[in-house]
């Protein structure tokens, strides 16, 4: 539906966007997330035509190649987070300006804006004024407006990101399941890895760019390639260290004091024994043990003591010293918390091993 190749874009001599290359399927939700900077407004403008990139090897939108063919001509959309509705015109007319202009009656333009406006969970707004909608409204409206052309691809610029927490949120599934029932492709961009991870049928992990890393929104939650995409993606806790061994997936650790571990990696064909690697691992997947229970549940364990604890609600957080280092450690379990804690334990599938960035060969 969507296949981008070798995309390259220069402001003057920053560039923006560095050979990117992807595809979307027919009715994917497909998330550019990243921080800001990381060029995601630059790929979807490449993608709808507002820019024509410095360089591209393929640009294919619903089977057709658009290269050099102009926005009007590409079976795409575009959402904005700022709306971009016509102020002067009812919601109806916003609506059909665009089958107006394809050459569509107005009769059967406002019909279609009308389902549209449905579909939107907006029957009856068709006579609104846009300065009397609330800022959801305008959003659905732009929504109404992008979707009435049936595009092959919808491309939306963080359209949820001037909303309140909770119409967000409840923006996030009226969004999914609208892309579920157009079946349309979605090219959504965020900087939230919530939102990704809640929304997305696969997720591009943009930095500087580039893409760091794409995949199921499991695979980047569970398995990141980088220390980029770990700390990206909520790791807390990073450690530095050297490989011992690598067999399959499985890779043996020393961390700095000489604490052996193993842990998992996405890549270990990246990995060789000797090289200085990163561990990451989640708060909330790191097991506290007090002076009493010795026994450890998995098979990693540093021993550790409480530095600092914070209650926070419905969980708390420890701060542990270890002799590898500081280690952030959650837990829901707020009612038996130890007031005395003597080591920290981890299962291997939870500890992602990752090339530490000097070892890399690009
Ligand atoms: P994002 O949407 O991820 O925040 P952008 O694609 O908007 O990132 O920007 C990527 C980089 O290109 C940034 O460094 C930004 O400052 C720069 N940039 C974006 N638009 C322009 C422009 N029109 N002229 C010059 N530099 C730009
Ligand atoms: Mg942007």
């Amino acid at each position: 539906m969507l296949e981008i190749e070798g995309a390259t874009h220069r402001y003057g001599e920053l560039t923006a966007l560095d050979n990117v290359s992807l595809s979307a399927r027919q009715g994917e939700f497909l998330t550019i997330l990243g921080e800001s900077g990381s060029g995601k407004t630059t790929l979807l403008r490449v993608i709808s035509g507002l820019e024509q990139p410095t360089e591209v090897g393929k640009l294919m939108i619903g089977g057709e190649n658009v290269v050099g063919v102009p926005p009007s001509r590409r079976n795409c959309t575009t959402v904005f987070q700022s709306y971009a509705l016509f102020p002067h015109m009812s919601v109806a007319e916003n609506i059909a300006y665009g089958l107006v202009v394809r050459g569509i009656s107005r009769d059967d333009a406002r019909k279609q804006a009308s389902k549209a406006l449905e579909t939107v969970r907006l029957p009856g707004f068709e006579d609104r004024r846009v300065s009397q909608l609330s800022g959801g409204q305008k959003q659905r409206v732009a929504i109404a407006r992008a979707i009435v052309t049936r595009p092959a691809v919808l491309l939306l610029d963080e359209p949820l990101g001037a909303l309140d927490e909770r119409l967000r949120l409840n923006m996030q599934n009226e969004l999914t399941d609208l892309q579920r029932q157009l079946k349309t492709t979605f090219v959504y961009i965020t900087h939230s890895q919530e939102e990704a991870l809640a929304m997305s049928d696969r997720i591009v992990l943009m930095r500087s760019g580039r893409i760091e890393q794409l995949g199921t929104p499991s695979e980047l939650f569970d398995l990141p390639t980088s220390t980029f995409a770990a700390e990206f993606m909520g790791f807390e806790n990073l450690l530095p260290g050297v490989a011992r061994s690598v067999d399959g997936n499985l890779v043996s650790v020393a961390l700095s004091g000489g604490s052996p571990v193993v842990g998992i990696a996405a890549n270990p064909a990246g990995i060789s024994q000797g090289d200085l690697v990163t561990i990451a691992i989640r708060a909330e997947r790191l097991s506290h043990s007090d002076v009493s229970r010795k026994q450890c549940r998995h098979l990693n364990t540093l021993a550790g003591t409480k530095i600092d604890q914070r209650y926070r609600g419905k969980y708390s957080d420890l701060d542990i010293e270890t002799a590898a280092g500081k280690l952030k450690v959650r837990t829901w379990d707020n009612a038996s918390l130890p007031e005395e804690i003597s080591s920290v334990s981890w299962r291997a599938e939870d500890c992602i091993v990752l090339p530490t960035a000097a070892n890399r060969k690009t």
